[in-house]
């Protein structure tokens, strides 16, 4: 029989029986070494996801002249979707190599800002048929390791999706109505409106997504929300 290498159950068996190798250089014993993860960090320059100019507080000067009812809260992104970051993130996500979820939540570590009091991370929710395919879900399981870096941390499932589509519209617009409609908060979850939120997702393409849940948490009363991305799309 052949081997269906996209059956997630038995490629983490693989990945047991296996030694990993960093997707970086192929050292051999972890999916990413020391080296090439200070290579990622000693690169990183926070970028603003609208105007793509570095800046190094999370919040844009350029952007945030532009009066909203809607700004953008604090965000702060790894690098570019190129290189070893999309390839960290497409073995992560595709070829289920979970060990990457605590390097992943390791370099985000390094790259937030302190928080005082009670911070819960929340995980932009996942598609559940993405969930089942892949055997896990890889944003939860990355705040999971990030909740651990730090005492005030915690994982709060603040929302929950209520679509099972994936955003397939090829324009802001269409991605933005898809994504007002695709998440809803847990009422499941007890929000504390004086706790810090960081919204959590892999890559960011339009940002509908964590726009509509930033909205979401703040029509909830959460006031200190913060964005914590893996990646931007590819900036062409
Ligand atoms: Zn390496
Ligand atoms: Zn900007």
């Amino acid at each position: 029989m052949p081997i269906n290498v996209n059956n997630t159950t038995f490629a983490s068996i693989l990945d047991l029986l296996s030694p990993h190798s960093c997707r970086g250089c192929g050292r051999i014993g972890d999916a990413l070494c020391d080296h090439c993860k200070k290579y990622i960090l000693d690169h990183h320059q926070n970028l603003c996801p609208i105007c793509k100019n570095t800046n190094a507080s999370g919040t844009c000067p350029h952007c945030n002249k532009v009066k909203s009812h809607d700004p953008l809260p604090p965000t702060f992104i790894l690098g570019e979707r190129s290189d070893l970051l999309a390839a960290l993130i497409h073995d992560y996500k595709y070829k289920s190599v979970r060990p990457l979820a605590h390097h992943l939540a390791d370099m985000i570590d390094q790259i937030l800002p302190p928080f005082t009091g009670p911070t819960f991370i929340v995980p932009l929710p996942t598609i559940h048929r993405h969930v089942r395919e892949r055997g896990f879900d890889h944003t939860l399981l990355i705040a999971r390791h990030l909740a651990r870096k730090r005492p005030n941390f915690s994982v709060q499932k603040a929302l929950i999706r209520t679509d099972s589509k994936v955003q397939v519209g090829s324009n802001m617009r269409d991605r933005k109505a898809q994504a007002n409609s695709a998440y809803e908060i847990n009422h499941k979850a007890k929000l504390d409106p004086l706790a810090n939120y960081i919204l959590l997702d892999d890559v960011w393409t339009t940002g509908a997504s964590l726009k509509a849940a930033t909205k979401k948490l703040r029509s909830c009363g959460v006031s200190k929300t913060t964005l914590s991305i893996l990646a931007l799309s590819r900036l062409d």
